[in-house]
């Protein structure tokens, strides 16, 4: 970027920053109804502009119509939707209970805009992952600047003007451009960061908030475990992991990164997995390149790591299970599966982010749980099982930013629940209520009586019946 492209570029930064500074502090006492409002309106846009979309984002990486509609669109409208059901509800002042020592008060939580948030967005959902933190930012009442990710420059254009046409800019607007500009949004003193992407930017990410002492929300990835237990039912599962691996190509943060199958099903399971490969994107035998319903890698950079990954894992003895066909030019990379594994091998150290599958085979389980546990903590953990107590098990003795029993990565679609990491994979959480807690400031309010109050005894000077309330309190309470 040249100089001069830079002061523009600052200058509109300082400019959309300042402006959206001063409405931040209207924003602070706008009602469910207004904000609401503003919902209406980024859901009315989506319905009427929704075969743009589709567009835009199947021109950044041929994802199919079906895998945006509901991982893109979907997911979105149902954030809106649901806010829009629950924001009066989330908005209302929440009382709490008085300790005996405070007799006489009244305490509750009150729900604030933190002010103006910077979205930070990555490119694997690149609509869904811009606009679904946005839906959480206008619940809760503060301004936004989106930055989305440069390499889905189709669906960063859209994002632009989905904005550009829905909203003031002194609300929320729109900086497209590289790290250069993420940087220097980077700089301003914002109330709030929510930052989609690697664990690797997530910490400069954390640096740069430091500096201003921004909160952050910080929604990261890593190498998401499946364990397929013995009495799983493999057919089952066999189907929900290859879905839920391969949809996006692999370019999903919450993907099974691998499989850890008991040694005695093993053989069975990467069976029943082929197949499905087969079943999915092979129906009629034409060849998977040629198959509409299966999404490209995002670009050449991407093409050649993940050939890389699959070469040092051969070299290293890994097997090729099935897949590996490739095309680099057209970013085309086979659903493929891989055994023989060990941890020397990089495809078995950082998260894989493509249509690779490690399949590993396990004794027993206290094996596979001690597997993860080594490793850092994952966003999501999945198990496949009809034991009760295994899944009680599994539950207690791992951590996870989430964990699904029996299915994968659907945990994303239930706005009831929180989503998000754990230290490496992610601070902080998103959705529904839990998003809009992310973008408000919890103000804790008490209100004293006037007069004779339950702590006026125990001012100083420091006499008797100070002393027995105090012997009193920390004897009972
Ligand atoms: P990325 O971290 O490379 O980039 C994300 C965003 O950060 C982009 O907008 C980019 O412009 C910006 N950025 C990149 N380097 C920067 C720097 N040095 N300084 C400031 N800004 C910078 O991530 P990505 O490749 O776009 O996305 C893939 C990663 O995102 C994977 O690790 C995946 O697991 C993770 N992810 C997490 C979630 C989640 O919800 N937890 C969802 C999707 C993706």
């Amino acid at each position: 970027m040249m100089n001069t492209d830079n002061d523009m570029i600052q200058e509109q930064i300082n400019e959309i920053f300042s402006a959206q500074k001063v409405q931040a502090l209207k924003m602070r006492s706008s009602t469910s109804l207004l904000r609401i409002a503003l919902l209406k309106k980024l859901l009315n846009w989506i319905k009427v502009n929704h075969e743009d979309i589709r567009r835009a984002v199947y021109a950044d990486f041929k994802k199919p119509y079906p895998e945006i509609d509901i991982s893109e669109i979907y997911v979105v409208t149902s954030e809106i939707n649901h806010a829009i059901k629950h924001l009066e509800g989330w908005m209302k002042s929440k009382k709490v209970p008085t300790p005996i020592i405070m007799l006489g008060t009244k305490s509750y939580i009150q729900f604030e805009p933190k002010g103006t948030a910077l979205i930070i967005a990555p490119w694997n959902y690149p609509f869904n992952l811009a606009i679904g933190p946005l839906v959480s930012a206008l619940a809760a009442g503060c301004t936004a600047i989106i930055k989305p990710s440069e390499m889905t420059p189709h669906t960063s254009a859209l994002i632009r003007r989905l904005v550009e046409e829905t909203f003031d800019k002194s609300l929320v607007a729109v900086v497209e451009g590289e790290i250069q500009v993420s940087q220097m949004l980077l700089a301003k003193p914002f109330d709030h960061i929510f930052f989609t992407g690697s664990p690797t930017v997530g910490k400069i990410i954390m640096k740069a908030a430091a500096e201003n002492l921004s909160s952050v929300t910080l929604e990261l990835g890593g190498k998401s475990p499946t364990i397929i237990d013995l009495k799983a039912d493999l057919k089952d599962a066999a189907e929900k992991v290859i879905y839920a691996k391969f949809l996006n190509c692999g370019q999903t943060c919450i993907a099974p990164d691998y499989v850890l199958v008991h040694e005695s099903v093993k053989d069975k399971f990467l069976s029943l997995l082929k197949a499905q490969v087969e079943k999915m994107y092979n129906p009629k035998n034409k060849g998977i390149e040629n198959s509409r319903d299966y999404a490209r890698l995002v670009n050449s950079k991407h093409s050649k790591r993940i050939k890389h990954l699959l070469s040092d894992a051969k070299m290293k003895g890994a097997i090729m299970y099935s897949g590996g066909n490739n095309n680099e030019p057209e970013k085309y990379f086979e659903p493929t599966i891989i055994t023989n594994l060990t941890g020397d091998m990089e495809i078995m150290q950082d998260e894989i982010f493509g249509p690779l599958l490690p399949v590993i085979g396990y004794a027993d389980l206290e094996e596979a749980i001690n597997y993860i546990n080594l490793k850092p903590k994952p966003l999501a953990l999945y198990l496949f099982t009809t034991d009760k107590e295994i899944q009680k098990r599994v539950l207690k003795e791992t951590t996870s930013g989430g964990a699904v029993i029996n299915d994968c990565a659907l945990n994303f679609l239930q706005n009831e629940l929180p989503f998000g990491g754990v230290n490496t994979s992610g601070i902080g959480k998103a959705h529904g209520y839990h998003g809009f807690l992310a973008f408000s400031n919890e103000k804790s309010v008490m209100k004293q009586r006037i007069g004779m109050t339950s702590t006026k005894p125990l001012y100083p000077p420091y006499g008797i019946t100070g002393r027995k309330i105090i012997d009193g309190l920390l004897k009972w309470f």
